[in-house]
């Protein structure tokens, strides 16, 4: 009987040699019911991130982070600069997901949904197929000597790498200005906008050195995502992993008391982070699916069940329970019902115009001509992506406090605002001393109000009565 293979732990990456050099990796190609249907995920995932510049919502497009004006189009939902606390919501939002579905499916992000690997798999290891050919080709041309064939595959697809990484950079880039900016930047001088030029070019080769030859590497040496990965998950957490319990020992076909596996490698040579599967759940594992292909694939042709590598909890590997209900799942998903629910909240609350009043600098106010005098200027936002109308108001005042600017509704510009001087005044007669006051804005159609509380200051009435003394006693005074 076969002994039983020992699963070697190791204290090295697998693309990382010991001398420090990189062994450059020729994953073969799958087929297979997970195959198809992550290129059906990743044909779906490429076409929203591109189509998102092109599609329009309330007259911009579904995504734009308008940088220059401050102005976040997020789906219809336009947030301005005093909105920008709401992101907080969106980024632990986006990370108590994370954790959430670490827990429970493992890395199911990193395999299905990383824009990383939907790229690199289905974009750039395509023309590198179509190119070069299968993973025996790519490895033959490699190693092959410089022939004018090789040079010109080589030049062919780095030429189509950098097209490629220089149309993602551009709609990249039109999340953050809009396509129609973009074409315009496209067609003028690189002097004319040398930082959004600096912008593109670096991406674009940040791109094509990642996805060129970088590669997994992002993956098992740079991603913090893939770090923190192993503490978010446990043995109930859904891996891929192979079924030593069945497959063990290996052996070839027909070698007596063999397990289910055959060693025939054919996990190994479609990993694209190089690693064994049969050696247990690694850090480099990014989910991909591939090596569950391969071997159903193998396991099909040899007439045995499909599954030997497969999903599943390392639990139900070891022939135990899995529990989807558990603390940290719990935990997580508490934590995502909270934050969603708080999100909710907040999202609710944004308004579609904000406004400010601020005192002019200088004087606080002013005592002339008989008046104490407040002077302020009112900052109207329009958040809305149409014109509006605003009516200001001053209320719980004294009835002898005098208004002077804004008495009129004003006009706000769709996305913009407007700064107009507020001035009152009060007798100084009738003053006694600071209050407060309400300015308050509304829409024309009466459907939206803000409301500011404003103190209105003036002399101390100790101040105004000495004065006011000082200037009896002087007119008692014969002349
Ligand atoms: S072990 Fe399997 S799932 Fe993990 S990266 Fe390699 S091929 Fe993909
Ligand atoms: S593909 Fe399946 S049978 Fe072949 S070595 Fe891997 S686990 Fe064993």
């Amino acid at each position: 009987m076969a002994a039983i293979q020992p699963l070697p732990n190791r204290d090295t990456v697998t693309t990382i040699r010991e001398d420090g050099s990189r062994p450059f990796l020729f994953p073969a190609d799958t087929h297979g019911r997970f195959t198809r249907a992550r290129q059906i995920s990743a044909l779906l995932l490429i076409a929203f991130y591109l189509s998102l510049p092109w599609i329009k919502i309330n007259g911009y497009p579904a995504v734009f982070l308008d940088v220059a004006l401050r102005r976040f189009h997020l789906f219809g939902i336009t947030l301005a600069a005093q909105d920008l606390w709401l992101l907080f919501f969106l980024i632990t939002g986006v990370g108590f997901s994370l954790f959430f579905v670490t827990a429970l499916l493992g890395r199911i992000w990193c395999g299905w949904a990383c824009p990383h690997t939907v790229f690199l798999d289905h974009v750039y290891r395509r023309i590198e197929r179509w190119i070069d050919g299968d993973a025996v080709q790519r490895r033959a041309l490699d190693a092959a000597p410089r022939t004018p064939q090789k040079i010109f595959k080589r030049v062919l697809k780095h030429a189509l790498f950098i097209l490629v990484s220089a149309v993602i950079t551009h709609l990249f880039f039109a999340y953050f200005v809009s396509l129609p900016e973009v074409w315009a930047m496209m067609r003028a001088a690189p002097a004319e906008h040398w930082s959004a030029f600096a912008f593109v070019t670096v991406y674009t080769l940040g791109l094509y050195f990642n996805f060129g030859w970088f590669r997994e590497q992002l993956c098992i040496v740079l991603c913090p995502y893939g770090r923190i990965q192993s503490v978010l998950i446990d043995d109930h957490s859904l891996v891929i992993g192979y079924d030593a319990k069945r497959g063990e020992p290996r052996g070839k076909v027909g070698a007596a008391g063999a397990g289910a596996c055959v060693d025939c490698n054919r996990c190994v040579h479609v990993c694209p982070t190089g690693i064994d599967i049969r050696q247990g759940l690694q850090m480099e594992c990014v989910g991909c699916t591939a090596c569950i292909d391969a071997c159903d694939d193998v396991m099909t042709r040899l007439h045995r069940p499909r599954g030997l590598i497969r999903y599943d909890s390392k639990n139900a590997f070891a022939g135990r329970v899995t529990r989807w209900l558990r603390p940290r799942t719990l935990l997580y998903g508490v934590l995502l019902f909270i934050g969603a629910s708080v999100a909710t909240w907040a999202l609710s609350t944004v308004r579609p115009a904000n406004f400010g009043v601020t005192r002019i600098t200088g004087a606080p106010y002013l005592v002339d001509a008989g008046f104490v005098r407040n002077q302020f200027f009112v900052r109207v936002v329009n958040k809305r992506t149409a014109p509006a109308r605003f009516v200001v108001r001053v209320n719980r005042a004294p009835a002898d406090l005098r208004q002077t600017g804004l008495t009129a509704p004003v006009e706000v510009p769709p996305l913009g605002e407007i700064v107009q001087p507020l001035v009152l005044q009060q007798p100084r007669v009738n003053y006694t001393g600071p209050f407060i006051f309400e300015v308050r804005i509304e829409d024309a159609a009466g459907k939206f109000h803000l409301e500011r509380d404003v103190e209105f200051l003036g002399p101390e009435a100790r101040l105004l009565r000495e004065e006011e003394e000082e200037k009896r006693e002087h007119a008692k005074k014969p002349n």
